[in-house]
């Protein structure tokens, strides 16, 4: 199995390359570095791997067969994509057609990454795949969720009229390691403040709510996703739900110290609320988080701790 994987240099990127490797795929990472890093990469010594190091907005080209081709690129952080706005938008809207047109040229599978930010600000929760959103299309999360959302469009327009086959994630909130200490996005911010004995930086009034899923869940789905024969979007997250104010509690509680909470400004459209409805992943991919949250964060924040002692970002 020749499989490409867009991102795979990111955080779930090169997750989703060792998993791949270790189900036998040969695997070709394509990653322009923007938000990504070779670090992430770097233990990989298989034959069966390589590293492209390529914007896919601009098209690639391969003489050889594909199989399948995994679309994680794409900043995923809001302050990442608030600081690349049109290269957010352009990777979701070019790059994905990019990569769309070459499954279509090699008759390879097309697995997008999509986000749970398809929802917006939800009205309703949890949010089930049938919700088409609540999204501010001009506010500055737009530049993302929109991105997202014309991905999401092209997919299921190559899919049905040059009959490509193609998969849709909605990835909900997931975290572990390797996600960037400082790409400030509230796990990573949470934990390394807390490490440093710094205020811990809760956004508005804290009252917001996330569903957090560790990164091997997570992958696990999007690989049961690709393999199975449902074309239609599948939510794919831990619809455990917590207030990001108790959330950095609980952390707080995990890593002990002299950190206290402090009050910040809640960014523009910030969600409000997100859970993710998962009967479809356990229905059709026999699928569900397995991962708790005290698991999962006693893991990550053993990895931040060493990138904290050895002051690696
Ligand atoms: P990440 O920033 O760690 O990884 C994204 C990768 O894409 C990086 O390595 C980056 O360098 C690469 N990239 C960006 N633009 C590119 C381009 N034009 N050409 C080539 N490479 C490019 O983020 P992540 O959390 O690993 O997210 C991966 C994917 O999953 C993204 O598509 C994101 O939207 C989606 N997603 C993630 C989450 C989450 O909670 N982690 C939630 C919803 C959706
Ligand atoms: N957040 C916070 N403090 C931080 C970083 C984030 O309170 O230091 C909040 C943020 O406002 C949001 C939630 O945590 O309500 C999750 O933010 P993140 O950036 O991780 O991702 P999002 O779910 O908003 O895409």
């Amino acid at each position: 199995m020749k499989t490409i994987v867009t991102g795979g240099a990111g955080f779930l990127g090169s997750q989703l390359c060792d998993l791949l490797l270790e189900k036998g795929h040969e695997v070709i990472c394509i990653d322009n570095l923007v938000t990504g890093n070779t670090r992430n990469i770097e233990h990989i010594h298989s034959e069966r791997f390589t590293f492209l190091k390529h914007d896919v907005t601009k098209p690639i080209y391969f003489g050889d067969k594909i199989d399948y081709i995994f679309h994680l690129a794409s900043p995923a952080s809001p302050v990442d994509y608030l600081e690349l706005p049109i290269q957010t938008l352009k990777v979701g809207a070019l790059g994905t057609y990019n990569m769309l047109g070459l499954a279509k040229e090699k008759g390879a599978r097309f697995f997008l990454a999509s986000t749970s930010e398809v929802y917006g600000d939800p009205l309703v929760n949890p949010q089930t795949e049938e919700y088409w959103g609540n999204v501010n299309p001009i506010g500055p999360r737009g530049v993302y969720d929109e991105a997202k959302r014309y991905a999401e469009a092209i997919t299921m327009a190559y899919h049905r009229y040059h009959k490509v086959d193609t998969r849709i994630v909605r990835i909900f909130n997931t975290y572990g390691p390797r996600m960037r200490i400082n790409d400030g996005r509230v796990v990573p911010n949470f934990i390394g403040q807390a490490l440093r004995g710094e205020d811990i930086t809760v956004y508005g009034d804290g009252s917001q709510t996330r569903s957090f899923c560790y990164v091997s869940d997570e992958v696990e789905g999007i690989y049961r996703l690709m393999m199975s024969d449902y074309t239609l979007p599948v939510n794919i997250g831990n619809p455990e739900e917590h207030t990001i104010l108790e959330f950095a509690q609980i952390i707080l509680g995990m890593i002990g110290g002299r950190s206290k909470i402090v009050f910040k400004e809640l960014p523009v459209d910030d969600p409000k609320q997100r859970r993710p409805d998962i009967g479809k992943a356990m229905g059709l991919l026999g699928w569900e988080p397995k991962v708790g949250l005290e698991e999962g964060l006693r893991e990550t924040i053993e990895y931040f701790n060493y990138i904290v002692r050895n002051s690696r970002q």
